[in-house]
């Protein structure tokens, strides 16, 4: 079993902020800001490209309560909400999980920011290809 599996099933504690039949919420044990949340289902799924969507959108569905209703007590200025996939992107947890990041200020510890180049620019053939 896996270590959210036995967070789910509770056998190992968690500071839990929102449970139901199928999803389960917490804080995250190393949190990179105040209130940083994980969102997860309770059944086994290793990542969110093998999640269902019926069970993304659920944990969606609770991240948007959860920040409502941090709003009130902690007073962030913004959220950041993802999950990581697979160890190419930082997944270290193999059970699917999404991150509910409260924002505060650029000092609030974590650094985030998308810094894009043209190097990565796609050819155009290429971007026609990606038309699913
Ligand atoms: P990932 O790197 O997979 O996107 O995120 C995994 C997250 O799970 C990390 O932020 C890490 O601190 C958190 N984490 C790992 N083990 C535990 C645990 O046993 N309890 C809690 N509450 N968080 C955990
Ligand atoms: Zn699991």
């Amino acid at each position: 079993m896996c270590v959210f599996c036995k967070i789910a099933a509770g056998e190992i504690p968690c500071t839990k902020v929102y449970e139901d039949e199928h999803v389960l919420a917490f804080l995250d044990i190393n949190p990179v800001t105040q209130g940083h949340t994980l969102i997860i289902p309770k059944k086994h799924a290793d990542d969110f490209t093998q999640c269902p969507s019926y069970l993304v959108a659920r944990m969606h569905g609770i991240a948007r309560k959860l920040a409502k209703h941090y709003d009130g007590i902690l007073k962030p200025n913004g959220y950041h909400f993802l999950s990581n996939a697979k160890t190419a992107a930082g997944q270290s947890v193999f059970h699917v999980h999404f991150h509910l990041i409260p924002r505060y200020d650029a000092t609030d510890g974590l650094d985030f920011a998308f810094r894009g180049t043209e190097r990565h620019k796609l050819d155009p053939a290429t971007q026609k290809k990606l038309h699913l």
